[in-house]
């Protein structure tokens, strides 16, 4: 096993979209908190994933390789999301153990050590925990923490509270997620339903070095609803009781309608009480189909069985 061989090799899986101005601090973070731990016989390789930057972005990378043969660059065809470039650095990783990191210096690298240590005392997976969230905004706070509240509430694989795709996994888990056949991949999900023996630890998360986040408030709320729909039915079988619940309840309505007709005449008003429901009815019924939709959606797109990524070239190997 790599615990017991000479030097244990760690890959820090970067993916990066359009963030020129955060390699080069990126990179001289990273060595100032990894070179001390060539002693303990760890090397560390970097797989910078290109998600279709528009700037300079693979300049920068492909300079810091010709300076650092460590550094492997692979240069998808356009921007596939942050999910994609993760799994396309997973899958050319030939490491004991990978680490998937932002470029932005949001997941610090003084945290490396730490995953590292855990690892070698025998966990798989080493989630690095926040645990503070003040950097991010408190819109940011609030949602983050309803969508992980929603979600372990209705998702039979529960998904830890803070802990981003920042993390230690083991070659073994490298391997598990590669067989996941899955096309929309909603990584904090997968990371969790693969499984093994997991060890915490906390970090503060600091503010962005340079450029801007890439996820907008609409990107955020559709996130959450890949990973709801990914990993639950409930939102679909919620329905079932929603409409048994009305059908009841219309019932008992048609019962007092028919007792007042009876004892008290035709009542000729009702004009009120007619269009409401018609009008919730109907709403109902729309929010019904829409779910069914987001779901039929994810069905068509597994269905066509395109590739996750395309890679335009790779860039590795010493030359
Ligand atoms: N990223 C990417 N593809 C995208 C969007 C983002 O590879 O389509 C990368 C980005 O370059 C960064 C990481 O994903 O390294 C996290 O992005 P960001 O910092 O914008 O997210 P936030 O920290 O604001 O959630
Ligand atoms: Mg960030």
């Amino acid at each position: 096993m790599h615990k017991k061989s000479a030097t244990a090799v760690v890959a820090l899986i970067v993916p990066v979209h359009n963030e020129e101005a955060a390699i080069v601090p990126f990179l001289s973070a990273v060595r100032e908190h990894t070179d001390g731990l060539k002693k303990s016989n760890v090397a560390f390789d970097f797989i910078f994933v290109n998600d279709g930057s528009s700037d300079a972005t693979l300049d920068r990378l492909i300079e810091a390789r010709q300076a650092d043969p460590r550094i492997q660059v692979i240069d998808l065809s356009r921007n596939f999301g942050k999910e994609a470039a993760l799994t396309a650095g997973l899958d050319c990783c030939d490491a004991d153990a990978a680490i998937p990191m932002d470029v932005d210096l949001q997941d610090p690298p003084s945290v490396i050590p730490l995953l590292i240590e855990k690892w070698r005392e025998g966990f798989e997976v080493v989630l690095a925990k926040r645990a503070s969230r003040a950097s991010d905004s408190l819109l940011k706070q609030h949602s983050a923490s309803m969508f992980y509240r929603i979600h372990n509430w209705i998702a039979q694989q529960k998904i830890p509270h803070d802990v981003g795709d920042f993390r230690l996994i083991d070659r073994q888990v490298i391997e598990a997620l590669r067989a996941l056949p899955e096309r929309r991949r909603f990584m904090k999900g997968l990371f969790a339903w693969v499984g093994f023996r997991t060890a915490t630890v906390e970090y503060i998360r600091d503010p962005r070095v340079a450029g801007r986040s890439k996820f907008s408030g609409w990107r955020l709320w559709n996130f959450a609803l890949e990973g709801i729909t990914s990993f639950s039915t409930a939102p679909l079988d919620i329905w079932t009781y929603v409409g048994a619940a009305i059908s009841a309840l219309s019932f008992l309505y048609g019962l007092v309608i028919i007792a007042k007709t009876l004892l008290f005449g035709i009542d000729v008003p009702g004009y009120a009480s007619l269009l409401v429901s018609v009008l919730f009815l109907g709403g109902i019924q729309l929010l019904g189909i829409g779910i069914i939709g987001q779901y039929l959606g994810r069905v068509y797109a597994e269905i066509k069985q395109r590739p996750i990524y395309i890679v335009r070239r790779k860039y590795e190997g010493t030359r």
